[in-house]
Order: structure tokens, then sequence, then C-alpha cells
């Protein structure tokens, strides 16, 4: 896991960094440093040669859109997602760079710095792909989910300099899909995200 560019944000607010704990910035490099790595979850790691490089401007929120019933072992989840984005659309990976399940738990999926894949028209090169389990056209996101939604947009859109513009869904950039789901776009559509991730992103610039 590379902390190195976050680590280097933190440079530019050297006032906020001298504080010892607890304020946004440090709150940040925690939250890439609690993604669960793919070698820890039993991935394997994708063809570098067959990778589109990429240098991400957006971030973009999926749904897995198919029941993840409570029990449900994420790390099984992952590695059959893995197997069957490479077996049976001969994709380079999972086609998302996270994956986020019940418990607000972040995982590591596809290489950030390779570009995702989709069923539908858009390009998602330059587009860090965010999943969340579940089908929310079913059933509601749990606090703990979109608390996970909120940390990771925070932490990427500081470490890549992501436009709160450029925070937004599957369904904004395709009409072939509802993906995220009405009940999890609901918080896109109602800007929470981009208005919880401006507010984290603050908390930084005051070194809180
Ligand atoms: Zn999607």
């Amino acid at each position: 896991m590379n902390l190195a560019p976050v680590t280097r944000f933190c440079a530019f607010l050297a006032l906020a960094c001298s504080f010892a704990s607890a304020h946004g910035a440090d709150a940040l490099v925690d939250v890439e440093r609690a993604i669960v790595p793919v070698a820890s979850w039993g991935g394997t790691p994708s063809d570098e040669a067959k990778a589109r490089r990429h240098r991400i401007s957006h971030i973009t929120l999926h749904h897995q859109g198919e029941p993840f019933k409570p029990g449900t072992d994420p790390q099984a989840y992952l590695r059959r997602l893995q197997s069957w984005s490479r077996a049976e659309k001969g994709w380079l990976d999972i086609p998302y760079h996270y994956v986020i399940d019940l418990d607000g738990r972040i995982y590591g999926a596809r290489d950030i710095a390779y570009a995702g894949d989709t069923n539908t028209e858009y390009d998602p090169k330059g587009h860090a792909l965010i999943e969340v389990v579940g089908n929310f056209e079913e059933v509601e996101p749990n606090q703990q989910q979109l608390d996970a939604v909120v940390s990771l947009m925070a932490m990427l859109a500081a470490k890549h300099q992501v436009s709160l513009d450029d925070i937004q869904s599957h369904r904004d950039y395709s009409d072939k899909t509802v993906c995220p789901g009405e009940n999890l776009y609901r918080y896109v559509k109602d800007d929470y995200f981009r208005h919880k991730v401006a507010l984290r992103l603050a908390q930084v610039q005051a070194g809180k």
C-alpha cells in the first residue's frame, strides 16, 4: 500500500500535521491504512501488461446490484467476483477499485493505477470506482456504509485532487443503468456525499 501521496498532501498542511493525532489529515491517512489489501482477502494481482493506466480525476459510486445477505463472507464474495471478472468477462480484474461491505469495511480491489471496466457505455478511465455491496433498488444503505463512502471519497478527493463536482455515480454517466440504486443514489443527488466530503476536507484544512 502506498501512503506517500497522502503523506505528501500532509506536507502541504505542515501546521495541521504538527498536531499529534485525531485531526483530519491523520484521519484520512488512517482511512487509507485501514483498507483491506488484495492479498489479505485472497485475491491475486492483475496482469500489469494488460492494464490501462490512468490518472484519477473523478470518483464514481456503484452498487453490487444483487442482494448481499447478512452473514455473507465479504472476502469469499471478493474472490468470486475476481474470478468471475476474469473468467466470464475477460476483464483485467474486479471492475471497481474499492468494495465496501455491510460493516463499512473497505477492501482494495483493482489497483487504483489501472482504469476500471463497465458493462455500460461510459469510459471509466480517470474514475476511482467504489462499489457498495447490496442492491439499493431494494434495500437502504446502512450508516456504516454511508460513513465508509464519505471517508473513502474524502481520502480519494484529497489524494488525487478531485473536485467535489466530479463526485458522481454510475447513472450520472449512463442511461443504461439504475446503479447505484435509488436508495443510494438519493445521497448523491441530494449532495449528502459532496457536503460530507467538503466538511471532512475543511477539517483537514483547519487542522482539526
Ligand atoms: Zn455501476
